[in-house]
């Protein structure tokens, strides 16, 4: 990512005193509405083992954006999971994969 010196968050995974740990899911941005922080829409498949068929089911995630992360609506990330930082939120968004 960008210099230390770009990035004053503390709740940055890179640059501040954020640890991550636990799951790491790929989603798209859908709403960047709040201060740092995005709505992730997460894609995932349940085995329905009843009728032996996979379920696409979706989820909306609120992440943390960290300064040194820029995002648009639509972009690919990586989210990881992490200390809760809010009442909805936490996941930090950790990379961009497709702007
Ligand atoms: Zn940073």
């Amino acid at each position: 990512m960008s210099e230390k010196a770009d990035c004053n968050d503390s709740k940055c995974p890179f640059h501040g005193g954020l640890k991550v740990r636990g799951r790491i899911l790929e989603g798209r941005v859908s709403s960047l509405k709040q201060q740092k922080s995005a709505v992730i829409e997460v894609d995932y498949i349940v085995d329905m083992k009843k009728f032996q068929r996979f379920e696409k089911r979706r989820r909306k995630i609120h992440a943390h954006v960290p300064d040194c992360i820029k995002l648009k609506v639509g972009s690919l990330v990586e989210i990881s999971s992490c200390r809760r930082l809010s009442k909805t939120i936490s996941f930090v968004v950790t990379k961009v994969l497709k702007v």
